[in-house]
C-alpha cells in the first residue's frame, strides 16, 4: 500500500492532522492499534485558540451543536481569572475529549476517510524517498512522511531513538468524572490542613444529570499509580475537602496522573514528525495538552499539504519544530510552576505559601490576568516570523475580521492563504499566487493569512511579495 501521508494514532491529534491532510486534498492513511474508538475520559477543556480554529474549519458549530458544553473561568494554580472571562469570541469551554474525537471521526467518515483499526505501528525504516512502516497485523505502508500522533508512549518515537528527555513525575493525583450530591461546590477547594479538591462542570450524563470532573490531592494522597482508585478513596477525599457538604452520587471513570514532564528534542526527524503527546507530556492543569497536540496538527497539516503538492520552500516542514517546540516548552514551563503553587501534596510549606499569597494579590491585576489568559487560552501564543520588527500582528492569530458577506475565519474553511486587501491594491502581485491564496476586498486591515490563521504579513506593501514567496512558495 502507497500513500503521501501515514498518520498513526486517532486520538484528537491524528483525526484533527487527518482533516487538515484532507482539506489540502493530501492523501493520507489514520491507523491506530485500538479496536474501536477509546471511551476513556480524559480532557475536558478546550482553549479559545482550539474553539477558533475549529470555527475557521467550520467545525465548531456542529461539534457544540445539541451538546452541554459549559464555559468556565481560566485559572492559574487554582486562582481563578474573572477578568478574561469576556476578552476572546469563544471562552474556555468543557467539551469531552470523547465527544471531540467521535465528533472528528464521524466528519472524516463522512468524507470516506476511514480509520484503519487494529493497526499496531511496530516498525518503521526511512530512505531518502519515504517511510516504510510495518503493523503487527503484517500490513506494509509506504508512504513519503510519517507523522507520529500515537501519544505519551510513543512507539514511533522510541523507533526513532528519541530518549524523551525530562523529569520523571514525583506525585500523583487522582483525576475522577463524577456526579456529586449536597452543596455547588466552588471550583477550587482547600482545607486547613492542605488536602484540596478541584471541581470543573463536565457537561451532563445520558440522563441529563450534572456531570464534574474532580482533582483530588492532599497529605498522603499521593499513591503509585497502578493503585486502583475506589468510591471509598474518592469519598475520603471528597470529606477531607468539604466534610459531610459534598458527597459523592456516582463515580463514572477515575485515573491516577502524574507530574511527569517529558519533550522530544526534536520534532522532525528526516520525514518522519512527532505530533502531540508523541512530543510532549505534563500534568494536566489548566487544559493544555489536548489543545496543544490540535493545534500541532493545525501547524503541520498544511505544511505537509505544500510539500506534497511541490511548492513548499525548502524552509517550511523546518518551521513546525521552530514554530511548535517553543509552545509545548512553555507549556510545561507554567504547568510546572502551577504544580508548585498548587502544593499538590499539602506540604502548607510556609515559604511556599507566601509565595502564593504574593501571587495570589497579583493576579488581582487586570495586566497580570491577561498574560496568564496568554498562555492558558492559547491566543497568545506568537511564531517568529519574518518581518515581524514593528508589526505587533504579525505571527498572531489572525484577528477575525468583518469582511461584509463573510468574517475572514470563514475564509480559512478552503484551507488556503488569505490576503485582505481593503484598499484593492495587490491584485497584480497576488494573482501570481491565485492557486494557494485567495484575496478579498473589505475589512480594515491588509493582513497576509496562512491556512492555519496565523497572520505571517501586515501591511507593509515593499515586504509583501517576499511574504508570498517565504509562505506560498514559488509562484506558478
Ligand atoms: C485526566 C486527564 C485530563 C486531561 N484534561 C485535559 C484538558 O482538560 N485539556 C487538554 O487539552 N488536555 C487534557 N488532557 C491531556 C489530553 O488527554 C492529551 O494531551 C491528549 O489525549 C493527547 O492527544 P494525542 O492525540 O496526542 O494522543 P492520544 O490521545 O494518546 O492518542 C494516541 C492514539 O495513538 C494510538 N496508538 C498508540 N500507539 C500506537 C501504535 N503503535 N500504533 C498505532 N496506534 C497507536 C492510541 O491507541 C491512541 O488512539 C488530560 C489528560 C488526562 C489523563
Amino acid at each position: 500500500m502507497e500513500t503521501d501521508v501515514l498518520v498513526v494514532g486517532a486520538g484528537p491529534t491524528g483525526l484533527t492532522l487527518a482533516n487538515e491532510l484532507l482539506l489540502a486534498e493530501v492523501p493520507a492513511v489514520l491507523a491506530d492499534k485500538l479496536p474501536r474508538r477509546s471511551t476513556l475520559q480524559k480532557a475536558g477543556g478546550v482553549q479559545s485558540r482550539t474553539q477558533e480554529a475549529f470555527d475557521q474549519r467550520g467545525l465548531l458549530e456542529p461539534l457544540l451543536a445539541g451538546g452541554n458544553h459549559p464555559v468556565g473561568t481560566a485559572h492559574f494554580a487554582g486562582i481563578t481569572l474573572p477578568l478574561t472571562l469576556d476578552r476572546h469570541r469563544h471562552p474556555w469551554r468543557s467539551i469531552p475529549q470523547v465527544e471531540i474525537e467521535r465528533f472528528l471521526e464521524n466528519h472524516l467518515a463522512a468524507r470516506d476517510v476511514h480509520v484503519w483499526r487494529d493497526h499496531e505501528l511496530t516498525g518503521i525504516a526511512q530512505d531518502k524517498g519515504g517511510v516504510t512502516a510495518t503493523f503487527a497485523n503484517g500490513r506494509v505502508v509506504r508512504s513519503r512522511y510519517l507523522v507520529a500522533a500515537d501519544g505519551g508512549r510513543s512507539t514511533v518515537r522510541s523507533l526513532l531513538g528519541d530518549e524523551f528527555p525530562g523529569r520523571p513525575g514525583t506525585v500523583t493525583l487522582v483525576a475522577a468524572d463524577v456526579r456529586l450530591s449536597g452543596e455547588q461546590p466552588k471550583t477550587h477547594n482547600r482545607s486547613e490542613d492542605g488536602h484540596w479538591a478541584a471541581v470543573f462542570p463536565l457537561g451532563a450524563d445520558p440522563q441529563g444529570r450534572p456531570l464534574h470532573r474532580l482533582s483530588l490531592g492532599g497529605p498522603g494522597r499521593s499513591l503509585p499509580r497502578e493503585t486502583p482508585i475506589t468510591e471509598d478513596e474518592i469519598r475520603d477525599g471528597l470529606r477531607a475537602v468539604f466534610g459531610d457538604r459534598v458527597q459523592l452520587a456516582e463515580l463514572c471513570y477515575a485515573r491516577r496522573i502524574t507530574n511527569a514532564a517529558r519533550q522530544a528534542a526534536r520534532y522532525r526527524h528526516g520525514r518522519v514528525f512527532l505530533a502531540g503527546d508523541a512530543a510532549h507530556v505534563h500534568l494536566p492543569i489548566g487544559a493544555q495538552g489536548m489543545n496543544t497536540g490540535i493545534q500541532d496538527a493545525l501547524n503541520l497539516g498544511w505544511k505537509l499539504g505544500a510539500a506534497v503538492h511541490e511548492w513548499a520552500p525548502e524552509h517550511l516542514l523546518d518551521t513546525y519544530h521552530a514554530e511548535r517546540h517553543p509552545v509545548a516548552a512553555a507549556v510545561l514551563r507554567n504547568v510546572q510552576a502551577q504544580s508548585l503553587m498548587m502544593d499538590h501534596e499539602g506540604t502548607r510549606d510556609p515559604d511556599l505559601m507566601a509565595a502564593r499569597d504574593l501571587f495570589a494579590d497579583l493576579t488581582r491585576l487586570r495586566d497580570v490576568q491577561f498574560r496568564l489568559d496568554d498562555l492558558l487560552s492559547g491566543m497568545g501564543i506568537r511564531y517568529p516570523m519574518p518581518d515581524a520588527a514593528g508589526r505587533p500582528l504579525v505571527g498572531l492569530p489572525a484577528p477575525d475580521q468583518d469582511l461584509g458577506p463573510v468574517r475572514s475565519h470563514e475564509l480559512l474553511r478552503r484551507g488556503r492563504g488569505v490576503l485582505i486587501d481593503p484598499a484593492d491594491r495587490f491584485a497584480k502581485v497576488a494573482a501570481r499566487w491565485q492557486n494557494r491564496v485567495d484575496r478579498v476586498g473589505g475589512g480594515a486591515e491588509p493582513m497576509l493569512i496562512r491556512p492555519d490563521g496565523y497572520v505571517c504579513w501586515a501591511g507593509d506593501p515593499d515586504t509583501l511579495e517576499s511574504a508570498l514567496g517565504h509562505w506560498f512558495g514559488a509562484p506558478s
